[in-house]
């Protein structure tokens, strides 16, 4: 069988191919969400709440409780 032609594809699994959520403006910094986080993934930033996307499982539960719905996935 000849590959010359066929193209090699990537298989590249890393956090950059999947969801994960974050924080962005309109954090006032209230910590529900990270008090919530079962990944303990969200530390208290300097201005706001930053979620680290290595180690957030996506189950939403930080867009969940805050009370202005800020985190999102990406
Ligand atoms: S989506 Fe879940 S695991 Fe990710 S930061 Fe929010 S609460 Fe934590
Ligand atoms: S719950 Fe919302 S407002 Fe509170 S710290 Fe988290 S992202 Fe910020």
């Amino acid at each position: 069988m000849n590959l010359d032609n066929v193209p090699a594809a990537p298989i590249v699994y890393g956090v950059e191919d999947r969801f994960h959520y974050v924080i962005s403006d309109g954090c006032v910094m209230c910590g529900s969400c990270a008090a919530a986080c079962p990944a303990d993934a969200i530390s208290a930033g300097g201005e706001q709440y930053e979620i680290d996307p290595e180690r957030c499982i996506d189950c939403g539960t930080c867009a969940y409780v805050c009370p202005l719905g800020v985190p999102q996935p990406v």
